[in-house]
């Protein structure tokens, strides 16, 4: 097989690998958006009608964000995912398709596509589950849970006309997941393409991360104030959900008004709670709760808020109060608007859970900006500012090189992607150093023979 890294290679978004089996046939494994800069035009080095298929290891745009202009340049044929990536990405994509026609409105570039675009690759998507491999052509493709989000998926791809396998790591999770199985390692494989988002860092230890988060909510509770999260839709809010819906159902923390203030989240939570019972995708933890509880992401102190009119209410809700909002490092989204009310006030406690990009609003706050301009409003910080890195969905180093050591002795190449360029290279590092296995930080245009 040869491998075309057309985006991953030293950058975090955009992962598309082109993939030639001995056939000469050719397949996509993701089709990512590019987040990390402006793009105002796409090129398919390829012709979309030429390939056969679409494997996806999971809906975060930045892995399939261009499905659908593929899509509408031409590409016809199946595209494969676990059935809760399907659905997860019908409202990512439909979103971005929002996003960029405000945008648009606005005078900030064009719309790649629209939602029939989308309509149309949905007509081409299917659903697969774990573990069921899949003939396509002469490729066998089995789908592992990575225990990143819901339904994402490492692949193994072996090709039967050479007996040569490989495997594509996707996003890999952080261990133990809030809410997911833990992540399965793919083996008995030529060569691997594992991401790298966090390839040099160790994260703090996950056990802290519910006392940091139940602190939050109870020095809220003391001071009469608002405990405001911006939070991405996918995972992270589920995540927080789950928590709080233990710390109300074991009596940890005393009632509280909860905000989802997100039509999107409250979109994605309803296809976690379509998946809950399925075996296939979530934790111990899960399924013990919902043993006590069925509605594990419900409780009686939430209100889920899906128009602007109701949004703009809760300012009036007096009293302490939790409000959780889009978007997750505050460059857009609903959390903008409870800023103007909540930031200047001392008794509001701004909790990142989550990465903030530098130069975001969300970095920007976390670092300690005192006065910020929204809406050419001037605000003055006075909100108490925490993080907690344990919700992080990414493996750091020590999983990134459990999961490259698990692959087997079969191996002989390791390209390392979806990276930073450093932490991409303190990956590959550290995997020729330690597994003395041949790592090489993937290069955007550059093909690799497995
Ligand atoms: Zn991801």
């Amino acid at each position: 097989m040869d491998i075309t890294c057309i985006g991953g290679g030293g950058h975090v978004t955009g992962a598309q690998y082109l993939l030639k089996d001995s056939a000469g046939d050719l397949y996509l494994v993701e089709c990512g958006f590019f987040q990390e800069g402006d793009v105002d035009e796409v090129v398919f080095p390829y012709t979309p009608k030429d390939i056969k298929a679409v494997f996806l290891t999971h809906a975060h745009i930045d892995h399939s964000g261009l499905i659908p202009l593929l899509c509408e340049r031409g590409f016809e044929g199946p595209i494969y995912s676990t059935k809760p990536s399907k659905d997860v990405g019908a409202l990512l994509l439909s979103d971005m398709v929002k996003v960029m026609s405000y945008e648009e409105k606005e005078g900030r570039g064009k719309a790649l596509y629209r939602e029939d675009a989308v309509k149309k690759a949905l007509s081409q998507w299917k659903g697969v589950s774990y573990h069921d491999p899949l003939l396509v052509g002469s490729l066998r493709v089995s789908f592992y849970n990575a225990g990143h989000v819901l339904g994402s998926a490492s692949l193994r791809i072996e090709d039967s006309g050479d007996g040569k396998a490989v495997a594509f790591s996707g996003d890999l999770g952080n261990q133990p997941s809030v809410l997911l199985k833990k992540t399965e390692y793919v083996s008995d494989v030529d060569g691997a393409f594992v991401e790298s988002a966090y390839g040099g860092r160790i994260h703090e230890s996950v056990e802290v991360r519910g006392s940091l988060l139940k602190q939050a909510v109870l020095d809220t509770i003391h001071r009469k104030g608002t405990l405001l999260i911006p939070s991405f839709a996918f995972e992270r809010t589920q995540d927080i959900l789950f928590e709080l819906n233990g710390f109300f159902e074991r009596k940890e923390v005393p009632s509280v008004p909860v905000f989802v203030d997100s039509p999107l989240a409250i979109s994605i939570t309803a296809v976690y709670e379509t998946y809950v019972h399925d075996p296939a995708f979530f934790s111990p933890e899960v399924k013990d709760m919902l043993r006590i509880d069925p509605e594990v992401f419900r409780f009686s102190e939430l209100t889920l808020v899906r128009s602007a009119e109701e949004s703009s209410e809760i300012a009036r809700v007096t009293g302490p109060k939790i409000i959780i909002a889009g978007a997750g490092m505050s460059d857009g989204g609903r959390i903008r608007s409870h800023y103007h009310t909540y930031l200047d006030k001392p008794d509001t406690i701004l909790l990142f859970i989550g990465f903030q990009s530098p130069g975001t609003l969300g970095r920007a706050l976390l670092d300690g900006i005192e006065e910020i301009t929204l809406q050419r409003r001037k605000i003055r910080v006075a909100a108490q500012r925490r993080f907690i890195s344990g919700y992080s969905a990414h493996a750091d180093q020590p999983l990134l090189l459990e999961w490259v050591k698990a692959l087997g002795e079969r191996t002989r190449l390791v390209v390392v992607v979806q990276g930073e360029v450093a932490q991409s290279e303190a990956l590959a590092t550290r995997i020729t150093e330690e597994l003395s296995l041949d790592a090489v930080v993937g290069e955007a245009g550059k093909t690799y023979h497995v």
